[in-house]
């Protein structure tokens, strides 16, 4: 049995939603996910689980029933945060669902001016869904860069750059103030002082995994929900997994406590997790994946492997920054533990290659990989 609060079946893609969708490329259908006619699921749908009672083996619902389960998959994955005081106010929006997506479509089509607030991958793919629109954006972010969080400063700086020479006015190192509007938002005050025109305002400053439901239960929550190394979630006894941007876990590969956000992942671990609940963890083993995501920005595609983390060297090992078509590999004490590959799909496979054998950094070109393209 499957319990969704969303009522969409067979479920739908997010990626396109900031990209494809967005820009009117693609309606949002396209963005369906295909399920196997032979899947036997019962469903139940618009439909919220509010706790967990792991003595019963039940989860109780929002129309106060119970289900009950001998083994139980948490895949709740997580939800935008918003600005406070800003609930309410006509043309600000977040970007998680397809009816979020519908909402910022529609009020794109009249928009003049978008401001954009946080220049995570979210943030930087609708600011570049704006400029394939035609419209002006500007992007504001409290950090010095663009996806530093994920790519660290010296690839944020590529990234500023990306957005800078596509026609995004970049506000960096700078935090947001207020929202003002009489009804529906006119501008945003930054905290120097800044005031942005603004007719639609989209918030990208991040998700927090969707727990909230889970409170009392006896799991271990911190930041998500607490799993082993193969995904059983730590005080259920193995009768609870955990998956995709909801599960935390410390990840071998990296002996590094991780929750990805990211598509690839969800479908991974999901995988993984099924297995542990289904055989067990002994026969699952450790889940001890490459972390992967790719993004869309301005027509140049960035795929980034492994990981990053402050402190990092970070070395161009091929390629071209200026013409964008450059990988970059991430070092930590000596090992290469991560690459951004930028507008080069081709070099994905032996980077990650060269991640998962923990090769030493800046990895060898030398090695053994297949013929670039
Ligand atoms: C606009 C957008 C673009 C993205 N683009 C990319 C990209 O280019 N590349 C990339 O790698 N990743 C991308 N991602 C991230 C990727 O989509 C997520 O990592 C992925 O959706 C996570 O899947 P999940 O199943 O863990 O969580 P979700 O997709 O969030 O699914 C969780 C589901 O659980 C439901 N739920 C929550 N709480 C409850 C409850 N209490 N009871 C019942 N149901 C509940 C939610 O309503 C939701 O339907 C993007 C995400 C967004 C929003």
């Amino acid at each position: 049995m499957i319990v969704g609060a969303e009522r969409h079946w067979p479920p739908y893609d997010r990626p396109p939603l900031s990209k494809q969708v967005l820009t009117g490329a693609w309606d949002a259908e396209r963005a369906r996910l295909r399920v196997e006619d032979s899947l036997d699921v019962e469903l139940l749908l618009g439909c919220r689980a509010v706790a967990l009672d792991l003595a019963a083996g039940a989860v109780a619902l929002a129309d106060g029933t119970t289900v009950a389960f001998d083994g139980l998959v948490i895949a709740t994955g997580a939800a935008p945060r918003t600005l406070r005081a800003t609930e309410g106010m006509a043309g600000v929006h977040v970007l998680r669902t397809v009816e979020d997506c519908i909402a910022l479509s529609a009020d794109l089509r009249s928009a003049r001016r978008v401001v954009v607030v946080g220049a995570g991958f979210i943030g930087c793919e609708v600011a570049a869904s704006c400029r394939t629109l035609g419209i002006d954006v500007a992007l504001v972010e409290a950090l010095e860069r663009p996806l530093v969080r994920v790519l660290g400063a010296e690839m944020g700086a590529f990234a500023a750059n990306l957005h800078r020479t596509n026609g995004v006015e970049l506000h960096l190192g700078v935090g947001v103030e207020g929202i003002s509007g009489d009804g529906s938002v006119e501008q945003v005050i930054l905290s120097d002082g800044t005031q942005l025109a603004a007719d639609v305002v989209v918030v990208g400053i991040g998700v927090a995994p969707s727990t909230g439901w889970l409170d009392g239960s006896g799991l271990l929550i911190d930041d998500g929900v607490v799993c082993d190394a193969s995904c059983v979630a730590v005080g259920s006894e193995g009768r609870v997994v955990a998956a995709g941007d909801v599960a935390r876990w410390t990840n071998p590969l990296f002996d590094q406590s991780m929750r990805v956000e990211h598509w690839t992942n969800a479908g991974e671990q999901g995988a993984h997790a099924a297995r542990a609940l289904i055989h067990g963890a002994a026969v699952a083993g450790e889940f001890a994946p490459v972390p992967y995501f790719w993004s869309d920005q301005h027509g140049t595609k960035l795929q980034f492997l492994g990981t990053c983390r402050p402190g990092d060297e970070v070395a161009v090992v091929e390629g071209s920054v200026e013409e964008a078509k450059f990988v970059a590999a991430y070092g930590r004490d000596g090992v290469t533990v991560g690459a951004l590959c930028v507008g080069w799909p081709a070099r994905t496979v032996p980077h990650r290659a060269a991640i998962e054998r923990r090769a030493a950094f800046p990895p060898s070109l030398d090695d053994p990989l297949p013929a670039r393209s």
